[in-house]
């Protein structure tokens, strides 16, 4: 038998120039983090790739775990070998049989990074190729295999494997800062969040709920999503915020087609003292232009007016068919489509403005005491912490 490890390949951070050794270890640590006791011999990093020693009871769940990391290109269920051309053999055999026994064609791509390796590439294909199609009676087939096998030899050892996994690709978290993600029970925000963890960076979630005009289910929703988005390791924090009084308030003293963008500033003004506390130097919301009455040029203008912050929105130029797609690809979809009340259609006008002016919600702002509003949300927060390598939380809000 030979050692089973996980190859893994990463192609963006390879191009970092003077930061790759930062974003190498970065990438290390988040996977050793997430594998944490599947992964006892720890992670290696060999020639741009990094190697993981698998147990073979625990392998299966282990490559799911790194497949899911930002930062990982793919991750391949690789068996190590020597430089004897016989073990390569061996295990190029019992590569292809395990990953695909039923195959009836497969290729073989060898490569050489070493350069004290005398056989070139092509000279391995053929050699392993024979060697391959004798034990196991399959044809070769270099334009449409049914499996590839593919063999590394990189430094001392070789890596032969004939099953990779994609992955998400991006950037290791916590090489991009933190940010905080407005984050409903929806479709759209989780999402959101995701393509800035895949980015690298460390996300705080926030969630408004319509308590106590509400019950506490969106709460339980954002959470269960919350618990999806943290095997990425890029979801350090939920932060819930109860909301219904407030959007109580401004429903008695603001015009109803104003309601929504009212609900949003104020959201935003809280998303923006919380991500000063934590510092987090941009918030991000799951919009995408002109999907709703709120989410038009204007409309936007007139929210993010309020933030002193950027605002990113990483959807704006997505249909909501390619973000349902998306939202199956990362596993939020079947969460986000449980029924509950967003606290957004609490007191929802039957006309919502859909160009409204800076000038225009400002003045439907004008009878409420703005800064109480945002305290009393900051006051009722509660929170829950994830497991995140890059997170410390802040220490006026550590317990939890
Ligand atoms: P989603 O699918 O994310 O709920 P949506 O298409 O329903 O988005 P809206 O309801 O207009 O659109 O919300 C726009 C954005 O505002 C959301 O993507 C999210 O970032 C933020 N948001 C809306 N409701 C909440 C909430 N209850 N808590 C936190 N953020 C919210
Ligand atoms: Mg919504």
């Amino acid at each position: 038998m030979f050692e089973r490890v996980a190859l893994v390949h990463y192609h963006e951070i390879g191009l970092k120039g003077r930061n790759r050794g930062t974003f190498e270890r970065k990438l290390k640590d988040n996977i050793a983090f997430s594998l944490g006791d599947l992964a006892p011999q720890g992670v290696e990093r060999v020639a741009s790739r990094l190697v993981v020693p698998l147990a073979s009871k625990s392998a299966e769940q282990a490559l799911e775990l790194i497949s899911r990391i930002p930062g990982v290109a793919s991750v391949a269920d690789a068996y190590v070998t020597s430089r004897d051309p016989a073990e390569m053999e061996r295990a190029a055999t019992q590569a292809v049989l395990r990953a695909a026994p039923d195959a009836s064609t497969f290729a073989v791509k060898a490569r050489r990074s070493s350069t004290d390796y005398s056989e070139s590439g092509h000279e391995m294909n053929v050699r392993i190729g024979a060697a391959v199609r004798a034990a196991t009676g399959m044809a070769v087939d270099l334009g449409h295999p049914d499996v590839t096998c593919s063999i590394e030899v990189v430094q001392g050892a070789v890596y032969v494997y004939a099953r990779r996994i994609e992955s998400p690709g991006g950037l290791p978290v916590g090489t991009s800062g933190r940010v905080v993600a407005l984050l409903s029970a929806g479709i759209d925000s989780p999402v959101a969040a995701w393509r800035m963890i895949r980015r690298g960076a460390v996300a705080i979630a926030l969630h408004f709920s319509g308590r106590p005009q509400t019950d506490a289910r969106s709460e339980e929703y954002a959470r269960d999503i919350c618990r999806v988005l943290e095997r990425t390791g890029g979801l350090a924090r939920l932060y819930v915020a109860p909301f219904g009084e407030l959007q109580r308030e401004i429903s008695l003293a603001a015009p109803p087609d104003l309601r929504v963008l009212l609900y949003r500033r104020l959201m935003l003004r809280v998303a923006e003292k919380i991500a000063a506390v934590e510092g987090a130097k941009a918030l991000v919301t799951g919009e995408s232009l002109g999907q709703v009455a709120s989410q038009t040029l204007d409309n936007i203008a007139a929210v993010d007016a309020v933030a002193p912050v950027p605002v990113l929105r990483p959807l704006i130029c997505n249909d909501k068919l390619e973000i349902m797609a998306e939202a199956r690809a990362i596993g939020t979809y079947e969460l986000s489509t449980q029924p509950h009340t967003d606290c957004c259609t609490l007191f929802m006008p039957r006309n919502p403005a859909t160009h409204a002016t800076i000038e225009q919600v400002e003045a439907g702002e004008a009878g409420l005491d703005i800064d109480r509003m945002v305290d009393a949300a900051l006051a009722g927060l509660s929170w829950t912490t994830f497991a995140c390598a890059s997170y410390r939380p802040p220490a006026q809000w550590r317990e939890g």
